[in-house]
């Protein structure tokens, strides 16, 4: 066994505190890489809560890795001692149904695993995540990353740049569509670096009227204040997508007045309780709303090249781990500008 470090939650009620525990050995597939940087996504807040279902405790979060390889299992192919590597959201998969064939391991028709939070596909232990010294994962499931980019801007990309890019992409959204983007946090600002990018029209709709400002440096065309009515009304039927990223309840039917005939809502937040629409919403212009979970491991490694050879990143504030509780707070708050990184030489 390996010995790690890690920050963890021993349970829903408790604040994050240092705690020791034991990963698995390098197995022949296995790369294990010691970690320099992990993104802190609002998922990690939600799952320690139990906000979605009740969690494995004691929980070691962290699904946005970057660090450098110290150890690869001897049937390991495309990862040496040395190299740059990346985890997101999954660890293993099936490898072998419908979905896992066509690079869609985050549907995979038994459940993907997840990077902490979930149990390993035997079902011995579960896995901790990457606020944490170091991690062994599956080969196929560690990402290549790039040694000219800023490693710690980086890390984000692993949930919340994939997590915005693969809708964008599955929708083809580009050159002559109006996006919106609903909510200005970690997903957020990575759908407006996006959106700008494949040719869109982007809007940010924020509850903030301060992120107008930096809306506009990310890259947006326009900044609507949700909590202005006038401006909301100036907005109906005008965008073919919204990117909605909002982490906790909000009116589906004040956002869905503002997409036009045919207009796709495509949400990537996940509140705690279920949405509540009323079906003229949807069939007043024939609406859609639609879901997107991360995105598949090809995809995740085109995203990285994409924004490697784009020179895009996350605009991030690096934070000590000792500081998690409080970045927790500023980020309920909708204070992160515009995703926590922590730096992990501080564990
Ligand atoms: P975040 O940084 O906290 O950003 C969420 C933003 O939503 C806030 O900055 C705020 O933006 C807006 N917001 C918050 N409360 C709101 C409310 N009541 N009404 C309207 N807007 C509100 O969170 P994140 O890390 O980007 O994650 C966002 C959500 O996506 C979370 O639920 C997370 O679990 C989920 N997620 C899903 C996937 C997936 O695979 N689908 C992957 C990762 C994360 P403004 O200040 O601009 O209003
Ligand atoms: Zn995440």
């Amino acid at each position: 066994m390996i010995s790690a470090k890690s920050y963890a939650a021993q349970s829903p009620e408790t604040d994050l505190a240092p705690w020791d525990f034991e990963r698995r050995e390098v197995g022949p597939h296995d790369v294990q890489f010691d970690i320099l940087y992990c993104g802190v996504c609002h998922s990690d807040l939600h799952q320690i809560k139990n906000d979605w279902f009740p969690g494995i405790f004691p929980m070691v979060p962290g699904h946005e890795i970057v660090g450098r390889v110290v150890k690869v299992g001897d049937h390991v192919k495309n990862f040496k001692v040395g190299d740059l590597a990346g985890t997101g959201c999954m660890v293993d998969s099936c490898q072998v149904c419908e979905n896992c064939k066509q690079d869609l391991e985050q549907y995979c028709l038994e459940g993907n695993t997840q990077t902490y939070n979930s149990m390993e596909r035997d079902g011995s232990r579960p896995t901790y995540g990457g606020y944490s010294n170091t991690i062994v994962v599956r080969e196929e499931f560690v990402l290549h990353i790039s040694e000219d980019v800023d490693l710690a801007a980086t890390a984000p990309l692993l949930c919340a740049g994939i997590t915005t890019y693969s809708p964008l992409r599955h929708w083809g959204v580009g050159k002559g569509h109006k996006l919106a983007v609903l909510g200005l946090g970690g997903l957020g600002h990575m759908g407006v670096k996006f959106g700008v990018a494949f040719g869109a029209e982007v809007t940010v709709l924020s509850t903030s009227a301060n992120k107008e400002e930096d809306a506009k440096k990310l890259g947006a065309h326009h900044f609507v204040v949700t909590k202005d009515a006038e401006q909301m009304k100036a907005a109906a039927g005008t965008f073919d997508f919204i990117l909605d990223t909002v982490s906790a309840e909000h009116d589906m039917d004040a956002y869905l007045k503002l997409l036009r005939t045919n207009g796709v809502m495509m949400c990537v937040g996940v509140p705690s309780k279920p949405y509540s629409i009323q079906p003229f919403s949807l069939l007043g212009g024939r609406k859609s709303v639609a879901g997107s979970g991360i995105g598949g491991i090809k995809e995740t490694q085109e995203m990285l090249d994409f924004c490697a050879a784009n020179n895009i990143v996350s605009d991030i504030e690096m934070i000590d781990i000792k500081d998690i509780t409080a970045a927790y707070e500023r980020m309920v708050k909708g204070d992160v500008r515009y995703r926590f990184v922590i730096d992990m030489a501080t564990l």
